[in-house]
């Protein structure tokens, strides 16, 4: 069989997965992998240069949110190397009227919270007709279905702590998909809620892809993120050409010409894995139209800040906190990352906090002496940090707004019919998370493959 070259842009997890999926398929193919940077695995990026561990990406994972990841993992044969914490002593808090709040772990602190009070109303109201079929921001979804008080302290705090985003924007069954399936499936999200909760109780209580590890556990790698991306690429047969920037691609008449900044490349299939405004760029002289509807989709810059400290300075232990758009705070999120994986501790008693801030351009001075305010009027700790690391992420979480799915998918489509060959992975297609980016990227290699059985097969 004659071997083909495949060509992959982009070495983050997104990249690194297609090349996993192809190598699995044992279909004879040379795999070139296109990374600008000097090194590989985009946004999943671990740091010990301060001597302590520190997240400058992604930082947790939830073992019943992630079933692509997890299966992945097993794939690799990495189970020995996670690290888990039960999600639920960890708790989170919400900086609301000017002090800390803990969002309700049990029934009681559910009716008596005052960050709960509007689901309670809403138990009450919340059996209007279900409106099927349609998409709206998730303001939108949650002032229809419950009220004002549960979109305020509820879902806002969640849109800026997962998302970076605004929640009069973005999209309900893009974002909350689950709140969505069960407004259309039960007629109302509470009794969704509960149909779930129900099946939750019949259902495996553990993973099936570690064993004991609970569904409801969040977890890490004994390495930290990048442990995932540095396996991958451990793994994958591939010529890595790092520090190669991808310039421009051509179609020719059976084949593509990938310019980058330093050679020509001559391949048979592509696999896009850039971030989406790279994507446009690169298709913009051939589909323009598809192209513009890439640039069309608005990116949230983040800004993080990572503080380390040689003793306790927590007042509470925790996963961490979030603001809200309402309370008017530099800070949108903080994460008590020494007290939710105590394994990645190098010296004992120490504190590890992950500040998430809005990039809006400040220096970095500024962005530190932010986030440092922050944690002081929040947490109660002035004390100088013993490290500090601070990460720019420039347009990193693109904003699913609405209809975002169904465009996403109506332009995938689109390329694939007009360049043949040209495939899209990457987290602006059918999710964020890595997860997301880890699904897209096996469906996408699965669709590749299937086309490769079609062309060989002999028309009778
Ligand atoms: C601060 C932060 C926290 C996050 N937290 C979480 C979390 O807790 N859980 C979760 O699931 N997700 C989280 N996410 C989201 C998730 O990490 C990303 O969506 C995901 O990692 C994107 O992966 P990707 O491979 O699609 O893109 P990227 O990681 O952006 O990779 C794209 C790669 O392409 C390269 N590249 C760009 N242009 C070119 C070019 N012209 N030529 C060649 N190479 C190029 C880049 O250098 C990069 O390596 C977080 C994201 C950020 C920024």
């Amino acid at each position: 069989m004659q071997r083909k070259r495949v060509a992959i842009l982009g070495a983050g997890i997104s990249g690194l997965a297609t090349a996993w999926y192809l190598r699995q398929s044992h279909l004879p193919v040379d795999i070139v992998l296109l990374e600008k940077s000097s090194r590989c695995g985009g946004w999943l990026h671990t740091d010990y240069t301060t001597g302590f561990h520190f997240e400058k990406g992604p930082r947790t994972f939830k073992v019943d949110k992630c079933p692509s990841t997890m299966c992945l993992i097993a794939e690799l044969g990495l189970q020995q190397e996670v690290i888990w914490s039960e999600a639920k002593p960890h708790h989170r808090y919400l900086w609301h009227n000017e002090e800390l709040r803990c969002f309700p772990t049990n029934p009681l602190s559910f009716f008596l919270s005052p960050l709960t009070k509007g689901f309670i109303r809403a138990l009450l109201t919340e059996w209007k007709q279900p409106v099927k079929n349609m998409d709206e921001t998730v303001w939108e979804f949650v002032l229809r279905r419950f009220n004002y008080d549960v979109a305020r302290l509820f879902f806002d705090p969640m849109v800026v702590g997962i998302f970076g985003g605004d929640i009069r924007k973005i999209s309900v069954r893009a974002c909350f998909p689950l709140l969505k399936r069960w407004e259309e499936e039960y007629g109302s999200v509470t009794k969704g809620f509960f149909a779930h909760q129900r099946q939750k109780r019949k259902g495996a209580k553990t993973s099936s892809d570690i064993p004991g590890m609970p569904l409801s556990a969040i977890f890490s790698f004994k390495g930290g993120m990048e442990q995932l991306s540095q396996t991958l690429l451990n793994r994958v047969d591939v010529q890595l050409h790092c520090q190669q920037e991808v310039k421009a691609l051509q179609r020719e008449a059976s084949h593509f010409v990938i310019h980058t900044e330093k050679e020509d490349l001559s391949v048979d299939a592509v696999f896009c894995a850039l971030p989406i405004r790279e994507t446009g760029g690169l298709l913009q002289p051939h589909l323009p139209d598809l192209a513009k509807e890439l640039f069309k989709v608005p990116s949230q810059s983040l800004a993080i800040v990572n503080v380390g400290y040689d003793e306790r300075v927590l007042p509470f232990e925790g996963f961490g906190y979030l603001t809200s758009t309402y309370s008017n705070e530099d800070i949108l999120g903080v994460v008590f990352d020494s007290s939710v994986f105590p394994e990645h501790n190098r010296m004992g008693k120490e504190t590890r906090l992950t500040i998430k801030i809005e990039d809006l351009g400040q220096n970095e001075d500024r962005c530190i002496d932010a986030a440092l305010k922050g944690i002081r009027r929040h947490l109660g700790i002035s004390r100088t940090p013993n490290a500090v690391n601070f990460k720019r992420a420039p347009l990193a979480i693109p904003q699913y707004g609405v209809g975002h799915l169904d465009k996403m998918k109506e332009l995938s489509f689109q390329l694939e019919q007009k360049f043949p060959q040209c495939y899209l992975v990457g987290n602006y297609l059918q999710g964020v998370s890595v997860d997301s980016c880890i699904a897209r990227a096996k469906e996408t290699v699965q669709r590749f493959l299937l086309r490769e059985a079609a062309r060989k097969t002999p028309v009778a």
